[in-house]
């Protein structure tokens, strides 16, 4: 199979992150909950976990919370932020772990900034919709159409207007620089399992404040007090921590500092170029523009999850419709047909992109 659905999860990983996790099965108990030789192996594996975080995204330790999915950490980042009617600025582009949370809790959203590749559009529609806003959450990557948003310029637009804001950085942790201190944001919510090569069921939350819990239970610590514990990251660290998960998730870390995330990009910004060069010439309606990164999605003359269902009987894996994104195609005037999204990975090659197109070559043009 050629894998071209790293939007959805980095499925190969490097061998390293394999390992980690079958070791930390057999070697570690539960941390923070004993103080014999497993349970503290569980807990410096866990906190080894903090400290790669911590160094990739310039923060303290202590301010990165492990969750279970990205998904988990923007529930707890908006409900720390928002109030129900609160008012909310969102971009055009978010996925629905971003707005579906904030319609549950009656949020007013206002959205900013529809128009794809385009930063003028997004930093003016922002500049407008952050008055008067209780908090903005945007992504850094759209996942349909892999739009780069200015975040670096609408973090000082939030700063400069006192909004508190969140960042999904679940299309971007790993290929792009997110410097968590630069930022000055509340909340950046990431997965394990996509960009950053580790599991399913892993997340990191890099927190700027206490944030309210969404979960309540034993932290192994303080266990006299009702209340959740005032610190980080122990407050939104309910339940046992998926240490295996983030024995994994440590050596995605290592591997991407050892490689550099901007080796990566630059590879993936090649091979995306070629990639969306073949569609064009095929005649397939193409969603690319400059501040891409390595997700594009096209228009054939097909349906598109007939489409991607030709590619996957030749062996080619991507995804078509929606994409838990209904905003970002609402944006991009595609909520009716949906699209066909080939997303790259750290490990995608030339020759792989070749065999796509040589596969999409059969699919219908749309002119
Ligand atoms: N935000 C964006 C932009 C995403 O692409 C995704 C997943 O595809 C998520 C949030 C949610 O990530 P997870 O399903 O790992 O919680």
């Amino acid at each position: 199979m050629i894998y071209l659905d790293y939007g959805a999860t980095s499925f190969h990983k490097p061998p390293a992150v394999y390992r980690a996790a079958e070791k930390a099965m057999r070697t570690c108990a539960n941390p923070g909950r004993g103080g014999y030789g497993a349970a503290m192996e569980a807990a410096r594996t866990v906190f080894d976990c903090r400290t790669a975080a911590a160094e990739l995204f310039s923060c303290r330790p202590e301010q990165v919370v492990l969750t279970t999915s990205c998904t988990h950490g923007l529930n707890i980042a908006i409900r720390s932020l928002v109030r129900p009617g609160g008012r909310v600025v969102v971009s055009g582009f978010e996925h629905n772990a971003v707005t579906r949370p904030l319609h549950a809790l009656g949020a007013d959203i206002r959205v900013a900034g529809r128009r794809l590749f385009d930063w003028d559009d997004t930093l003016e529609a922002f500049d407008r919709a952050l008055k008067g806003a209780d908090a903005a959450v945007f992504t850094h990557v759209s996942n349909v159409f892999g739009y780069i948003l200015p975040v670096g310029e609408l973090a000082a637009l939030c700063r400069q207007r006192s909004v508190p804001f969140i960042l999904d950085a679940a299309q971007s942790a790993g290929t792009l620089p997110v410097d968590f201190s630069a930022l000055g944001a509340d909340f950046v919510a990431m997965p394990g399992h996509k960009g950053l090569l580790g599991l399913p069921g892993t997340g990191i939350l890099l927190c700027g404040q206490r944030g309210e819990p969404l979960l309540y239970g034993g932290t192994g610590t303080q266990s006299i007090r009702q209340e959740m514990p005032e610190e980080l990251p122990e407050r939104l660290e309910a339940g046992t921590l998926n240490v295996p998960g983030y024995a994994a998730l440590t050596q995605g870390l290592k591997y991407l500092k050892r490689v550099g995330t901007d080796a990566i990009f630059r590879q993936e910004q090649q091979l995306l170029q070629h990639c969306v060069r073949g569609l064009v010439q095929q005649g397939f309606r193409v969603f690319a523009g400059a501040h891409q990164a390595a997700t594009v999605s096209f228009l054939t003359g097909q349906d598109c999850e007939e489409a991607a269902e030709r590619l996957a009987s030749r062996g080619i894996a991507v995804r078509a419709g929606l994409h838990c994104a209904p905003l970002a195609h609402e944006s991009a005037g595609t909520l009716e047909t949906g699209t066909v999204r080939v997303s790259l990975g750290f490990d995608t090659t030339s020759g792989q992109i070749d065999a796509f197109l040589r596969a999409s070559a059969k699919l219908p043009s749309i002119r």
